[in-house]
């Protein structure tokens, strides 16, 4: 089921009574979430993720514009109408009934002709239970399972009904570092079964980017980039995307372009080709130094960290805006550290350029 947003927007009353201004909490959304896909939906704390996922689900009415599923409008629905599935941080099971119980739980209120005798309701509760691969604590009480299992349980009775969409506001949050990991690789896995349009809620980058088709990447309510996780990387729309994806983060500089060539400090760097004068933002991926005794660009060596089969390089310039320059390179090719200084040439698909005012991305072609 694809979903559809069409200029939509929330505001809310400041929670800061002083402030006469509504807080727009989401901008006017107007994308098309493909169906049959898993999007992450990606950004710092209050840049608007729950409000958004919140209307999908029918729990916030929109302040404008309209949700679709598929051809449907569903703007009005009310929530239990829309056929959603709903996953929270707090896994929110019923501590009083078993996992079985708590599974079955949202068939039970079915009536009419969708109303399911209790042997119907068993055999779907076996089934989801199966694909969650919790078959075997079916009698048990959510206090009795960890963390991981609990949240299991909770995507279980997610889609008991079948849902048309599948909403998880943060579900990893609550879990330590390994089930995160593991819980992860599960969700991607469910969806690929199910085949359930899922949109997962985080603001963790490399969440995102491990489990999603597409990311959806928002700050301040309103939409940076919609593309596939690693179209959001090498080939992010501003400089806003381009720090918050990436582990190491991207190294950052003032830079200045002259005459097709890009200076840091001054040293040129680069050649630019096709962009003007002027001053710019520049990103430059950890992985995209290159160390070359006869490089354009000189830093001050701090530390050489061998990793296994990557070096760590950090070194610093008068030119950056961080606290260090992370370079990552192959342990075969590591400097040598016992200089104060290193120079790199630069992989000119790694170097991003970005407008000083506008903050967005420049292109300058690339040989
Ligand atoms: P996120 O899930 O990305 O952390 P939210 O969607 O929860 O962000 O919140 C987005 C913005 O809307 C924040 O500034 C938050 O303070 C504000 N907000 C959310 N819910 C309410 C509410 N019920 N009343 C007032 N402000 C709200
Ligand atoms: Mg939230």
């Amino acid at each position: 089921m694809k979903v559809i947003l069409k200029n939509l927007t929330k505001k809310f009353p400041n929670r800061n009574k002083k402030i006469k201004e509504d807080v727009v909490a989401v901008d006017n959304f107007d994308f098309e979430i493909p169906d049959g896909k898993l999007i992450g939906l990606l950004g710092p704390s209050g840049c608007g993720k729950s409000t958004t996922l919140n209307m999908i689900s029918g729990l916030e009415k929109p302040t404008s514009g309209r949700i679709f599923f598929g051809e449907d409008d569903v703007t009005d629905l009310p929530a239990e109408h829309r056929g959603v599935g709903l996953v929270f941080q707090n896994y929110a099971l019923y501590p009083h009934l078993t996992v079985r119980q708590n599974i079955i739980f949202p068939l039970q209120n079915l009536k009419g002709d969708k109303k399911m005798t209790m042997d119907a309701m068993n055999q779907k509760a076996d089934e989801v239970a199966k694909l969650v691969q919790i078959g075997e604590y079916m009698d048990r009480r959510p206090s009795e399972l960890s963390g991981g299992q609990q949240q299991r349980v909770a995507i279980a009775r997610a889609l008991v009904k079948t849902p048309r969409v599948l909403l998880l506001d943060e579900p990893l949050s609550n879990l330590d570092a390994r089930l995160r990991l593991q819980t992860r690789e599960e969700i991607k896995r469910i969806q690929r079964e199910t085949g359930v349009t899922t949109i997962f809620v985080t603001h963790d980058q490399e969440e995102a980017m491990s489990i999603s088709d597409m990311i959806v990447v928002m700050k301040d309510g309103r939409l940076m980039q919609m593309d596939k996780p690693q179209t959001v990387y090498d080939d992010p729309k501003n400089f806003f995307v381009a720090k918050f994806l990436g582990t190491p983060a991207i190294n950052t500089f003032d830079g200045e372009v002259k005459g097709e060539k890009l200076y840091l400090g001054d040293s040129a760097v680069l050649n630019v080709p096709g962009v003007k004068d002027g001053p710019v933002y520049v990103g430059i991926r950890p992985e995209g130094f290159i160390p070359d005794e006869n490089g354009p660009m000189e830093c001050d060596l701090s530390a050489v960290e061998v990793m296994g089969r990557d070096t760590s390089i950090v070194s610093t310039h008068p030119a950056m805006t961080v606290v260090a320059i992370r370079s990552i390179i192959l342990s075969e090719n590591r400097p040598d550290a016992t200089g104060n200084k290193v120079r790199f040439s630069l992989k000119p698909y790694k170097v991003l350029l970005f407008d000083k005012t506008t903050e967005e991305r420049i292109y300058f072609d690339i040989k």
